[in-house]
């Protein structure tokens, strides 16, 4: 059997929890199964290298940063393979320019093109552990790049996939998947099985615990996660396509609070102009979430949306600079708002969904500034310091709790 075992940075953040993950390998590679490790850089590593380049440079080349974030995996790798060295396990580290990983070449943001599987499939019948630098890929050019924070996940996805593993498992400092985060949430529920399709929409709505773009892979090629803890035996929770039916009508709550709300005031209310502006957006990949169009005054028309903070600078910026071509009279914008999401299937065929949640926002005095929707989500953007009570008051007003 082949195994992709996936270690985030809090699992190998020091000696002793290098040695724990290097223990769970080798008993792993003992029982006779094929074995591919991909780790995270250690601890807090990678912001701490951002924290460095920012030093040298506010604007460091995208280029420059990657060479610099690469380092990161490089060194929990290489220190796994000694690990399980000493442990008289044989073992190799290999980055994704020994594999050859091939991605776009966006810097940052980079997406997984083609994996060649030949010097891992060696390596694997010369029986050693393999252990892959999570996070990267190289460009046409011969560049590194990275996936995008958290982007290990993907990595140990993509792999599994491309080796067609028998099991990929995505080991965290958590037990699993949760009915909302545990730490805002004392009465969360470790959820069992999960669909791809409520784990990318949880992913996408703020829930730490995968990388989105890991589950939109293992979606598309039938790879089936297993979300578990380092640090124990549980069992973990399932990611794949079916799940046994659960009478729950919710799945999940979660909070984003890197979410920042844009309005663009008095626009010309004519065909094209919210065309314009999204296209503009589009442009310069910034991602659009949330939309609203109200009535202005006098024929005129106001958009709000939100954007992920990260790109709040550039947003404004970009609109900015094309103000009057986009007939905009005003732009505005608040960072200190978060958008709450419940996720789950069992929305398709109930009805009053939305209005439980509005009920338990209602009852616990916060107002509701936008809503959104899909098959099986809603998400309402809110007050910032609302946050917490609100993902307390959903979770509890849906019965999600133990
Ligand atoms: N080390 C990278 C990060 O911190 C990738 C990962 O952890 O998955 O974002
Ligand atoms: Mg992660």
């Amino acid at each position: 059997m082949l195994v992709v075992k996936k270690f985030g940075g809090s699992s190998v953040a020091d000696k002793e929890r290098i040695f724990n993950v290097a223990r769970r390998c080798a008993e792993e590679y003992q029982m006779g199964n094929d074995v591919i490790v991909v780790l995270s850089a250690m601890g807090d590593t990678t912001d701490e290298l951002l924290e460095k380049a920012a030093e040298i440079n506010p604007y460091p080349s995208k280029r420059e940063l990657d060479m610099l974030l690469t380092t990161g995996e490089q060194v929990s790798v290489s220190l796994m393979a000694m690990a399980l060295q000493f442990l008289q396990v044989p073992a190799i580290s290999l980055n994704a320019f020994q594999v050859q990983m091939h991605t776009t070449s966006r810097n940052g943001n980079a997406r997984f093109k083609r994996i060649d599987t030949d010097r891992i499939r060696h390596e694997l019948e010369n029986r050693k552990v393999v252990i892959v630098t999570g996070f990267q890929g190289v460009n046409k050019y011969d560049d590194y790049t990275t996936l995008g924070r958290g982007g290990s996940d993907t990595t140990a996805v993509a792999l599994a996939a491309a080796m067609h593993a028998d099991k990929c498992e995505i080991y965290t400092d958590v037990d699993g998947v949760y009915t909302a985060d545990p730490r805002v949430v004392p009465n969360a529920r470790k959820i069992e099985e999960i669909t791809y399709d409520e784990m990318l929409e949880l992913a996408t709505s703020g829930a730490k615990v995968l990388h989105n773009r890991s589950v939109e892979m293992a979606k598309k090629y039938g790879v089936e996660l297993v979300v578990r803890s380092s640090l124990n035996t549980e069992e973990g929770t399932v990611v794949k396509e079916v799940v046994k039916v659960e009478k729950m009508l919710i799945t999940g709550v979660a909070a984003d609070k890197n979410t920042a709300r844009v309005s663009v005031i008095g626009i010309e209310d004519k065909p094209g102009t919210a065309f314009k502006i999204f296209n503009l957006l589009a442009r310069h990949n910034i991602n659009v979430d949330i939309i609203l169009q109200s009535v202005g005054r006098e024929g005129t028309k106001d958009i709000s949306f939100t954007v992920s903070q990260d790109d709040l600078k550039e947003t404004l910026e970009v609109l900015e600079a094309r103000k009057e071509a986009l007939t905009i009279q005003e732009i505005t914008h608040n960072e200190k708002v978060a958008k709450i999401s419940i996720v789950g299937a069992g929305m398709l065929s109930n009805p009053g969904v939305a209005a439980t949640m509005f009920e338990a926002l209602c009852n616990s005095n916060i107002n509701i500034n936008m809503i959104s929707t899909s098959e099986i989500r809603i998400t309402v953007l809110i007050d910032e310091k609302d946050a917490d009570k609100a993902l307390i008051a959903v979770h509890d007003g849906f019965g999600l709790e133990d």
